[in-house]
């Protein structure tokens, strides 16, 4: 399954050479260890041309971070052993980061807090749990299975799994269906290298790194590029921010004519 056009805007891409990591080859059943990564100028995105099938997303997403998945990684990457307990702890230091960040970003438009329908796409309802006590949160995920019904969702959570997504603008206008008329997104994507995107690519195919080895994100977007996504079906960012460890980009964005656009769109013209 190969995307050689922008999975955002569909234009043209340049291609350097990409190597597939041992953990994904077994994990996914791939049958060879070379793609491209690709690059769209227009758009500041990076992806691999190898884009996973369903079954591959299966595979790879099946039990996540279980016991047969942390067996198979440590044996294929034994310096994965030091992330399962931090992985595995929801008090940990990494989460706990994470969270206050969350709650900063929330914090900027409280009437957020008020939310009562809220949908965790691509994770198990803990994180938004955390956030939002007061709500009532249903999930969709690969891994943890799926209690949301038809919404619509006064807030959409997706945190870290556009990186993961084959086909994000179909998965992104699929969650697009399922929100309020005035409900908010709230998507973030790791941010895995220093500078401009551009400037990266090609320090990566020199030096080595996650935008020309292909892992489990299989996507690598700037700030530009979720910009770009949210707008191909017309939702409009108003908000995002950087968190601090991990790097995570934030990006608040609602529908077109919705309570909060009103107010902020401003920022992004
Ligand atoms: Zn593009």
């Amino acid at each position: 399954m190969i995307q050689e056009s922008c999975l955002i805007c569909e234009g043209e891409t340049s291609a350097q050479h990409a190597n597939i990591v041992p953990f994904l080859i077994e994990r996914c059943g791939f049958d060879t260890g070379a793609t491209k990564s690709r690059y769209c100028a227009e758009c500041a995105f990076v992806f691999f041309e190898r884009r996973l099938t369903a079954l591959e997303a299966r595979r790879l997403y099946a039990n996540y971070r279980q016991d047969e998945y942390n067996r198979m990684r440590v044996r294929v990457e034994p310096s994965y052993a030091s992330f399962i307990p931090i992985f595995d702890d929801p008090s940990s230091g990494y989460y706990q980061t994470r969270v206050d960040d969350y709650l900063r970003a929330l914090s900027f438009y409280p009437e957020l807090f008020l939310v009562r329908r809220v949908l965790d796409f691509g994770g198990d309802g803990s994180l938004p749990k955390k956030l939002l006590p007061g709500a009532i949160v249903e999930y969709d995920d690969l891994s943890a299975g799926k209690t949301a019904r038809d919404g619509p969702y006064d807030l959409i959570f997706a945190s870290q799994v556009f990186e993961h997504l084959s086909a994000p603008r179909d998965e992104l206008a699929r969650i697009y269906d399922l929100m309020d008329e005035n409900g908010v997104l709230f998507i973030d994507i790791p941010i895995e290298y220093q500078g401009p995107i551009a400037k990266a690519w090609h320090q990566h195919a020199q030096l080595g790194g996650s935008l020309v080895n292909m892992h489990e994100h299989i996507n690598h977007f700037s700030a530009q590029s979720v910009v770009n996504l949210l707008r191909c079906i017309e939702l409009l960012p108003f908000f995002q921010m950087v968190t601090r460890s991990p790097k995570l980009g934030i990006t608040l964005a609602a529908r077109k004519g919705s309570r909060l656009n009103g107010a902020y769109l401003s920022f992004f013209g």
